[in-house]
């Protein structure tokens, strides 16, 4: 069995959005704060470098709203993220000097040093709660389906 990727929690769930923020009010805020960030992506229709950055740079750095990043999205493949991310620019990185890119959560940090079986283990008791996106994102944040899955998992 082979070790997973450091980011493949990211990926998880229609993609994880729980670092794309802080202090979230309620699912229902961070869903209104993702359709208003959409609309404004596709009214503003970035094509180059330079309309992706003005687009970033629309309000100041830390004018969250509702507690969420305003360049967090739901990407035209369905998935949330972020329009900046280096995978939709051939490898360059629009959000340095926005965010800390390399940051990653508790979770996230305990699970790349995990054996592989235990990781696997971790996928299938994500799958198995079956959440959506925001539930998904809030429960990774605040650490609650580690400490959950910690519990039940016994090593062997
Ligand atoms: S909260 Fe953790 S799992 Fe979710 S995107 Fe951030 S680093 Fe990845």
């Amino acid at each position: 069995m082979e070790k997973l990727p450091l980011t493949i929690l990211c990926q998880q769930n229609g993609g994880c959005m729980g670092c794309c923020g802080h202090d979230y009010p309620s699912a229902e805020k961070i869903n209104e704060a993702i359709t208003l960030n959409t609309n404004e992506f596709h009214r503003a229709n970035p094509q180059t470098k330079q309309e992706f950055l003005a687009f970033r740079n629309r309000t100041e750095l830390y004018n969250l709203r509702f507690g969420v990043c305003r360049n967090l999205i739901l990407l035209p493949s369905g998935r949330l993220g972020c329009p900046l991310h280096p995978f939709l620019h051939n490898g360059k990185d629009l959000r340095e000097g926005h965010c800390d890119i390399n940051y990653l959560c508790k979770t996230a940090k305990k699970f790349s040093v995990w054996k592989p079986e235990k990781q696997h283990a971790f996928l299938n008791f994500i799958k198995s709660k079956n959440l959506n996106n925001i539930e998904y994102s809030l429960q990774i944040d605040n650490d609650s389906l580690m400490n959950e899955f910690e519990i039940i998992f016994i090593e062997t």
